[in-house]
């Protein structure tokens, strides 16, 4: 029991804190409005399946995942909601009829697979985002060739819904969204096309443009408790990340701790605790010098010197009766993910896609 507690490295994945931020979500749309739960990328590292059983309990209407592959380990899993894949190239599509998922259609050929083999599909626009999906005038060119029973949404990203300095933008890009919305229903036949869904707002859209929540929403960093937007302040943050110290040294003034030897020991000495987290498990390279704290029982202890592979080491002077095996908090609800984010110039969504597969992942 002791070695498992000296190199303990963990996830902790709050399971009510995600179900309470589920119902928040839901609070904030209208009755009707189905909700979609972004699945991708292990689920923000949370673990995908784990996940998705949660959210698939809590009745939620859809899943995303980036590509097939993360779709099939959803089924192999026994997740029976239906899954939109958002990047599935023309040759995935054939491997993705026995599982039923559900491509998302950026261009012609990839349609016209789509249909020969009965595949369920989403229309995606490109109103802005400068990624995928066709253009409103390529759509609108494309109408009568886009027509199909088989698809079941049409949809956009907003790519900057989060900051206000670009609310006229997104703007710009819900009305280009409804214009070609209704530039395909005009060109739809009623008897044989399916009932069209839209579907527009990320998590931080949700609650920033409620007029825009049509017939779905895709929700997805929300989901952990983070976001800073709208009626984000109730959500609860869901994820925990932790190591334990693996051991503590008194450290002579002047000495150099680390590769490259670029942490530094005041003259006065230091004690120094090395953790059980590297930047194989998820923590910046670049948090390293300084430049991060880890917590202890509400004291900081600063990075000395370079993150390591798998360990790292901090100044625990500050920190009273610090001892081995001793939990460290890297982020929590008391010591926010944005912190570790901002001290290396990155988002949270970096931060959480990623932590290291070694990472236990801990369901609570
Ligand atoms: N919709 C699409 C197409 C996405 O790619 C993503 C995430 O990258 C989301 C929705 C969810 O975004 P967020 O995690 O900001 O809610």
């Amino acid at each position: 029991a002791l070695s498992r507690q000296l190199h303990r490295t963990q996830l902790r994945i709050d399971l009510s804190a995600l179900r309470h931020n589920l119902r928040l979500y839901r609070s904030l749309l209208p009755a009707q409005c189905k909700l979609l739960v972004m699945a991708k990328a292990s689920a923000y590292g949370s673990g995908a399946l784990p996940v998705a059983q949660v959210l698939q309990d809590a009745g939620v209407d859809y899943l995303a995942v980036a590509y097939p592959e993360e779709g099939h380990a959803l089924r192999r899993g026994g997740i029976q909601l239906p899954i939109l894949v958002l990047n599935a190239a023309a040759y995935s599509l054939a491997g993705m009829v026995a599982d039923r998922l559900e491509p998302v259609i950026h261009n012609l050929p990839q349609f016209e697979q789509a249909s020969r083999l009965g595949l369920r599909m989403h229309l995606e626009l490109d109103t802005g985002m400068g990624r995928l999906g066709f253009t409103p005038k390529q759509l609108v060119d494309l109408v009568p060739r886009l027509q199909s029973p088989l698809v079941a949404s049409l949809f956009t990203h907003l790519a900057a819904s989060e900051d206000d300095r670009h609310d006229a933008f997104t703007l710009q890009q819900l009305a280009a969204f409804d214009e070609a919305y209704r530039a395909y229903l005009a060109g739809s036949d009623p008897q044989t096309s399916g009932k069209v869904q839209r579907h527009v707002l990320n998590s931080n859209g949700i609650g920033r443009f409620p007029q825009a929540t049509y017939e779905m929403v895709r929700l997805g960093i929300g989901l952990y408790g983070i976001g800073d937007a709208g009626q984000a302040r109730q959500l609860q943050p869901a994820l925990e990340l932790t190591a334990t110290i693996s051991s503590i040294s008194e450290r002579d003034g002047g000495m150099s701790i680390g590769y490259g030897r670029r942490g530094h020991i005041p003259a006065a000495g230091a004690r120094i605790a090395v953790l059980s987290i590297g930047y194989a498990d998820g923590l910046p390279r670049a948090s390293g010098e300084g430049r991060f704290a880890a917590w202890i029982r509400g004291h900081l202890a600063p990075t000395v010197g370079t993150i390591c592979m798998d360990m790292c080491m901090v100044d625990v002077s500050g920190v009273p009766d610090a001892r081995v095996g001793e939990e460290v908090t890297i982020f929590s609800a008391a010591h926010p993910v944005e912190l570790l984010a901002d001290a290396v110039g990155t988002i949270p969504y970096e931060i959480l896609t990623g932590i290291g597969s070694r990472v236990h992942r801990i369901y609570v």
